[in-house]
């Protein structure tokens, strides 16, 4: 492992679908380094979520290689004890599990480590306070807001405090002044911790305040 190597290292990325007919990643290397900011826009099917679930740990390339934190990504254990250790993941749909309460949503991926419940409740409340929703933790996440139950996926991505945290058009389903406070909460979250941020978005307004802005097409990175 180089100390020069960033957080997440992309060598000659190459991902198909559809025995191939569908080529969605075609030779990408992309690193990001530790607490940078990287946006990714690119018109619908250029590959965004393929690249991001590959740097997520959530899928594997056909060809090529995905380094997270030193690991190589070679198998299903190492994806998921690199998602369990290192990344916090936001979707553009939250996800969340609707019959249960804010803070049990929260709680969820700290089930695995070893925490007294009541440490593992205080610690869910906290990092709603971070989110704003102190007051909502008892309701369940079909009570919520969009724009709340996205803090919710927000704080819960964060719950192990990642050193790299993805976002995939997290504000997709937000109206604009929803979206606005989601986006402010996510990057004040990356301010206070250092995490890395990759952000998939189709607003150039964040693009430009971003370490770095890269452009796909068509399974490639253009800029
Ligand atoms: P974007 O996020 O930029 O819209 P995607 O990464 O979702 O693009 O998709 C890139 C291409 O790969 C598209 O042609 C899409 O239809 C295809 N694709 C993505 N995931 C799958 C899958 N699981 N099975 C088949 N085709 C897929
Ligand atoms: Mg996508």
């Amino acid at each position: 492992m180089s100390e020069a190597a960033g957080v997440i290292v992309v060598r000659g990325a190459r991902r198909v679908f559809e025995q191939g007919r569908v080529v969605a990643l075609d030779g990408v290397d992309l690193e990001v380094r530790a607490g940078e900011f990287v946006a990714i826009t690119g018109p619908s099917g250029s590959g965004k979520s393929t690249l991001l679930n590959l740097m997520g740990a959530m899928d594997l390339p056909d060809e090529g290689e995905v380094t997270i934190d030193g690991t190589k990504l070679t198998d299903s254990r190492t994806l998921d004890r690199m998602r369990a250790e290192k990344i916090g993941f936001v979707f553009q749909m939250h996800n969340l599990i609707s019959v249960l309460t804010a803070r049990e949503n929260v709680e969820i991926p700290l089930i695995g480590r070893d925490l007294p419940r009541s440490t593992r409740r205080k610690r869910a409340e906290e990092l709603l306070g971070l989110v704003g929703l102190a007051e909502r933790a008892g309701s369940t996440a079909r009570g919520l807001s969009g724009g709340e139950r996205q803090r919710v996926a927000i704080a819960r991505a964060i719950a192990n405090e990642p050193k790299i945290i993805l976002a995939d058009e997290p504000t997709g389903n937000l109206d604009t002044s929803t979206g606005d406070d989601v986006m402010r909460t996510i990057q004040d979250l990356r301010a206070r911790t250092g995490a890395a941020l990759v952000l998939v978005t189709h607003n150039e307004d964040l693009c430009e305040c971003a370490d770095r802005w890269v452009k796909m097409r068509d399974g490639h990175i253009e800029a």
